[in-house]
């Protein structure tokens, strides 16, 4: 993750946060894994709490896989579990990844104790933040 990628996505939400920067990380590494066209060539299925801070991982998966609200081709599913659903609409390729409640417990207390900047930077710096449900590209 490069600085001018950080940048767009907090120019593009209005602030840095760790769900934020857990969104971009989840997107770079799904559209890498499936080698999905950015923007037009992806569909994200969001499984997550319907509201902030764990909602703002949409739109960090808005700026990392240029899937977006307007396209339609990115949907939040009210849950109380974070899964997200990827799929490469060229390919039909698809890929599940899980953020355990360790790590989303994880991110909401450094949040609370380190304050936005810090813990976005321990979501970026952490490895095992997610996990690989299932996936056809292996
Ligand atoms: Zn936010």
């Amino acid at each position: 993750m490069d600085e001018r990628e950080l940048e767009a996505a907090k120019a593009f939400h209005g602030h840095l946060g760790p769900f934020l920067v857990l969104g971009l990380r989840l997107g770079k590494f799904a559209l890498s894994a499936l080698r999905a066209r950015k923007h037009f060539g992806i569909k994200v299925t969001v499984h997550c709490p319907p509201q902030p801070p764990p909602s703002c991982m949409v739109d960090g998966l808005q700026v990392s896989t240029g899937a977006t609200y307007g396209k339609r081709n990115i949907e939040l599913i009210p849950s109380d579990e974070i899964v997200v659903r990827f799929v490469n609409t060229d390919t039909n390729e698809h890929l599940t990844l899980r953020v355990p409640e360790s790590a989303k417990e994880q991110m909401a207390t450094w949040l609370r104790e380190l304050g936005e900047e810090e813990a976005s930077r321990r979501v970026l710096e952490t490895e095992n933040l997610f996990e690989v449900v299932e996936g056809a590209h292996s």
